[in-house]
């Protein structure tokens, strides 16, 4: 099987994901903006089917009654969303290459973006 393979900034958590996870979503929510500094881009894939690894853990953060999030103990690095049902893990598309050969796919809470930039055109044409 394919995949993407991702790392925080100081590389102590590490992250595998199916190559076919669906994406990129980005939300424009207040949260988001607060926590990345920006909208959040991320991917979107199965929670059993994101492999975390490396030598430190994921440290988890309850940001509001609908989900949790990560981020590197040692960097920072904002890692994932997990709506709290867990069914679903949203991993920040930061933590991959940059030539990830995708386009924003769909954007959420675009209504909630900030007046200092327009959100991004969607691109539904990319696959996955
Ligand atoms: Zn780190
Ligand atoms: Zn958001």
């Amino acid at each position: 099987m394919s995949v993407l393979e991702g790392r925080c900034h100081c590389g102590g958590v590490t992250v595998r994901l199916p190559a076919e996870a669906f994406g990129l979503v980005a939300c424009h929510c207040g949260d988001c903006q607060r926590l990345h500094g920006n909208f959040f881009a991320m991917l979107a894939v199965p929670t059993d089917q994101v492999e975390w690894g490396g030598e430190l853990a994921p440290q988890w953060y309850a940001s509001s009654a609908q989900a949790r999030r990560s981020h590197c103990p040692r960097c920072g690095s904002r890692l994932a969303k997990q709506p709290a049902d867990g069914q679903r893990t949203l991993v920040s598309v930061g933590l991959f290459e940059r030539d990830l050969p995708r386009r924003i796919r769909k954007q959420v809470w675009t209504e909630s973006h900030p007046g200092w930039y327009d959100p991004p055109a969607d691109d539904p044409g990319t696959a996955p």
